[in-house]
């Protein structure tokens, strides 16, 4: 990669040259690169008169705005970290993230703003700015941060150096604060491109609408999930930043409403978790709208149940299925997978990509066979430094390079990963494992299912049964016999839930659009189930 930017200065500095195209659209604002780029170069400038130097961090507390991006490009070209808070993170979750970073200045929205003053010694000293609202005595309005409207700072930026600090989403236990290096930034990038090659080449061939996949429209991205994960940043923003494209932000997830923007915008691409996709295409305004730009739609972060691949395939006549597997701990992506590819092995998320070694391996961390089962272990220039001020964790997670990514996995004959749960979630039951994942996807092939997630229950007997949690479309009904009879004709015996819950309100979920397993698994009770 000849013309691969060094750092994520360079990258960022590279897309003046769009100029006057449209770049963030949140609501009724719009900017163009070139005003994007003013505003970025008078924080960067407004942040080196704060006496903020490279190797320092700045916290970013809000939700998806546009500022959201700014302050951190600001930062990244800069050489400073970005520490990108968890929106969803309650007092004490801020206090701990803040203490954890120590940030020299914090970037915060009104909700955020009002936890930090309800407990002003959580910042530890450092300066406050309001975003998109009121500055009370003490804090600073962020409209005082651009006013000056400085020029970028000349520093030059450490390719190893840390370009941003982002909290894993807490699915498995403490969030822990991951060094993203600029280096692994820009890996990870270009893992982004080779995807979208492959994706465009593909979509090239089944429409014909474009043969020459250079002729590709210019993307315009909708961002559905939060900016402080790799999902929406490292791969939604990068991706399309880097392509002079448009990026389309949300204040919160809605369907309706994104699917009026995928029409209002022209929206080619729309990244986000796996159930965002399913709530999209049963949204009663599906049918109606004209989404006819949408080149490609799907959503990584958890496992795509194959019913949807086929199911976006089948309806939503201009985009082909895509998905992506990978961690915070990587930067981004480690496989993706798109059209044909998805199509043919709807239960992969596809090869690794370019800048990957991989292999599964067994409890003693030696190499098992390839098409069986173990944890999988990757290695390449995406994997993050380490977890601030968490040395053992670092240690136990990265060995020689490999990462252990806590995921059981195998690989095929043709380098495909099908992922089949995290080491933590797989059923324990008795002697034998049950993969959640498997049986998530048979409950999904059931038409009346609109959510489904499958865990650990306690059992005195076996340790552990297999749990379903279940909520079903609008209108439809369905016993747990009748589940517990689909699914004997698509899995063993000892797979099939024990207890079955149906729920009304939607499954609790993490900022980052997974399944909080730990919390139902507490709250479900085994006389409740049916
Ligand atoms: P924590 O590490 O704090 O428990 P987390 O692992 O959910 O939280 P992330 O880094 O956001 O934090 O998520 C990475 C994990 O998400 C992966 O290790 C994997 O378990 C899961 N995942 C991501 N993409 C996919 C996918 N396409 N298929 C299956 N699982 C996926
Ligand atoms: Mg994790």
């Amino acid at each position: 990669f000849k013309n691969a930017p060094p750092s994520v200065r360079e990258l960022w500095l590279s897309t003046a040259a769009y100029g006057d195209r449209d770049y963030l659209v949140y609501d009724q604002d719009r900017l163009t690169y070139a005003q994007a780029h003013a505003q970025v170069n008078a924080i960067a400038a407004w942040l080196f008169e704060q006496g903020v130097k490279p190797g320092d961090r700045v916290a970013i507390a809000m939700r998806n705005y546009p500022e959201w991006l700014l302050i951190y490009w600001a930062c990244v070209s800069t050489g400073v970290a970005a520490v990108g808070m968890n929106a969803w993170w309650v007092t004490d979750e801020m206090e701990y993230a803040l203490q954890d970073s120590a940030p020299k200045v914090i970037f915060a929205d009104a909700e955020r703003l009002a936890r930090i003053l309800e407990r002003p010694s959580m910042t530890g000293g450092a300066k406050v700015v309001a975003v998109r609202t009121e500055a009370p005595t003490g804090v600073i309005p962020y409209a005082e941060v651009i006013a000056g409207g400085g020029a970028m700072p000349e520093v030059s930026v450490d390719p190893d150096a840390d370009a941003c600090i982002f909290y894993t989403s807490g699915t498995t236990g403490v969030p822990k604060g991951a060094q993203l290096t600029h280096r692994g930034c820009i890996a990870n990038l270009l893992n982004m491109g080779f995807s979208a090659q492959v994706q465009g080449l593909a979509v090239a061939k089944a429409t014909g609408v474009a043969p020459n996949p250079a002729a590709a429209p210019i993307p315009a991205g909708l961002l559905t999930t939060p900016l402080f994960h790799v999902t929406a940043n490292n791969c939604g923003a990068y991706a399309t930043t880097a392509a002079g494209g448009k990026l389309v932000l949300m204040y919160r997830w809605d369907a309706g409403e994104a699917l009026r923007l995928i029409k209002r915008e022209k929206i080619t691409a729309m990244s986000g978790v796996p159930t965002m996709a399913r709530e999209l295409i049963n949204h009663p305004d599906f049918e109606t709208t004209d989404t006819s730009s949408l080149m490609t739609l799907g959503g990584g972060g958890a496992q795509l149940p194959p019913d949807l691949v086929g199911k976006i395939d089948g309806q939503v006549k201009t985009a082909r299925p895509n998905t992506g597997y990978g961690m915070t701990e990587t930067s981004g992506i480690i496989t993706a997978v798109s059209a044909d590819f998805f199509v043919d092995k709807p239960e992969s998320c596809g090869p690794a990509m370019p800048s990957f070694e991989v292999k599964c391996v067994d409890d003693d961390g030696e190499t098992v066979p390839p098409g069986q089962v173990g944890e999988l272990w990757v290695k390449g220039a995406p994997v993050i430094k380490g977890y601030i001020n968490r040395p053992e964790a670092t240690a136990e997670s990265i060995t020689d390079g490999w990462l252990h990514t806590g995921d059981v996995a195998r690989i095929d004959e043709d380098g495909f990963i099908f992922i089949v749960d995290r080491k933590k979630d797989m059923v324990l039951r008795g002697g034998e494992n049950v993969y959640c994942a498997e049986v998530e996807a048979a409950i999904f092939r059931h038409p009346s299912v609109a959510e489904a997630t499958v865990f650990g229950a306690p059992d005195e007997r076996l340790g552990e049964e297999v749990g379903a949690a279940v909520v079903l479309r609008p209108g439809m009904e369905l016993t747990a016999d009748e589940l517990r009879d689909h699914l004997g004709g698509l899995l063993a015996r000892h797979k099939i839930p024990r207890y079955i819950w149906f729920l009304n309100d939607p499954l609790p979920r993490n900022a980052s659009g997974k399944f909080l397993k730990r919390q139902l698994r507490e709250t479900l009770k085994p006389e409740a189930a049916a």
